[in-house]
């Protein structure tokens, strides 16, 4: 039985390096893969990793009205599909992660979602929400400054400082590198990050 499978981790957790290297193993041993990405993430089609020179173009860019039950349908009745990878998971809608569960159960491809749990305002994303309800679910690991496990997303200004997770100075949906976020261990994200929802 093809499964459904949520990656989930903090930034820098390796996230898109995991799909690049998922689907060269699929490739390596003569099977298909095809590599999903949402449309919120202009920046490039590319899927691209923290490590130099690894990338890979997506096969499908998803916007948010598309069927990705329909889309991935035709696509294997052309040419049949091993394995279906979705980069910046979160960010795909509630109902694609439904037409995803369903290219599980109809279509007997196994798929695997690449992405945040949680905003830095420790929010769901919509998208993740649905991943948590129906997939199986994997953490990727990073670390906090201090060495603890990093669970937590946290945005950062220009200069550094920390955004509070209960300052909306910007919407959910923001694309930025590595320099805009920093994965945090969930001590460090009350102290350092702050939030009147957990502190009253
Ligand atoms: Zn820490």
């Amino acid at each position: 039985m093809a499964k459904l499978y949520f990656r989930y981790g903090p930034m820098g957790s390796g996230k898109s390096a995991q799909l690049l290297i998922v689907a060269q193993n699929y490739r390596d041993a003569g099977r298909r893969v095809l590599i999903i990405k949402p449309q919120t993430d202009t920046r490039t089609v590319d899927i691209e990793s923290r490590i130099p020179g690894v990338s890979a173009p997506a096969d499908l860019v998803a916007a948010p009205e598309d069927d990705l039950f329909a889309a991935i349908g035709e696509i294997h009745a052309k040419q049949p599909v091993d394995c279906v990878l979705v980069d910046e998971a979160q960010f795909i809608t509630a109902q694609q992660v439904n037409d995803l569960f369903l290219v599980t159960v109809r279509l007997g491809i196994p798929v695997i979602g690449y992405g945040l749990r949680t905003d830095y305002q420790a929010e769901a994303f919509p998208g993740a929400a649905r991943w948590l309800a129906l997939a199986q679910l994997e953490e990727l690991k990073m670390i906090c400054r201090c060495n603890r496990k990093a669970t937590m997303t946290a945005r950062k200004r220009p200069d550094g400082s920390f955004i509070p997770s209960d300052l909306d100075e910007n919407t959910q949906v923001f694309l930025g590198g590595n320099e805009s976020y920093e994965a945090l261990c969930p001590i460090h994200y009350i102290e350092w990050v702050g939030d009147r929802r957990f502190l009253r």
